[in-house]
């Protein structure tokens, strides 16, 4: 199976899955969107009202913020691949609960294992707190972490909610400044991977 078929099971499972918290409340699963073979995944929080009437994240306000900002470093929002922590709305678009983040986890663990990317872009605090669980945000954005994730090595960098740049002129300005050091990040862990490979594959040579 390839990845995108393997997004796919994934997605029906949780679809299926009656335990999710948020189910009840939401319109619908809001499970991700994007290119499952990209080396560069996004998660944000969770879904909002236009989220959860659309069925994909990130199309509401701070989508479009979002949107933005991916263009201004050239990035391809197709190319990239975009999720949440919790994957319903939470009621009144409150903050998700710890027990509600752990719920959804497990699936979001396994997508984060079938893209196999490179480099994690946390959107806010909550997936932020998944990868870098001591780290405050006002001090760590815009900053570059290697993170050993499940016995992989990941390139974390912690970003503003783009919902907190739109409440926030300051934010919004420092948001734009720290996703303009992306594609240097991009580069170095383009070069990684592909040492990565090499050695990979001379391993194998040798096996
Ligand atoms: N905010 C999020 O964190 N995720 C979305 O999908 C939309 C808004």
């Amino acid at each position: 199976m390839d990845k995108q078929e393997q997004l796919g099971e994934l997605k029906k499972k949780m679809f299926l899955d009656e335990t999710l918290p948020l189910r009840k409340g939401a319109s619908q699963l809001v499970f991700g969107e994007g290119d499952p073979e990209s080396e560069i995944m996004f998660i944000g929080e969770g879904p909002g009202y236009h989220e959860d009437q659309k069925g994909r994240p990130f199309v509401g306000n701070a989508g479009a913020f979002l949107n933005q900002l991916l263009i201004t470093v050239g990035l391809d929002r197709k190319k990239v691949f975009i999720t949440n922590v919790v994957h319903h709305r939470p009621p009144q678009n409150r903050d998700p609960e710890p027990a509600e983040i752990e719920a959804y986890q497990f699936y979001l663990d396994d997508m984060i294992n079938i893209i196999n990317p490179k480099i994690i872009i946390t959107l806010g605090r909550f997936s932020m707190g998944k990868f870098l669980p001591a780290a405050r945000i006002t001090g760590v954005h815009g900053k570059k972490f290697e993170v050993e994730w499940k016995g992989k090595k990941k390139i974390v960098v912690p970003m503003y909610h783009p919902a907190a740049g739109l409440r926030n002129p300051d934010v919004k300005r420092q948001t734009i400044e720290d996703f303009k050091g992306l594609p240097g990040i991009l580069e170095t862990a383009k070069k990684e991977v592909e040492s990565e490979k090499k050695e990979e594959a001379e391993q194998m040579t040798l096996v």
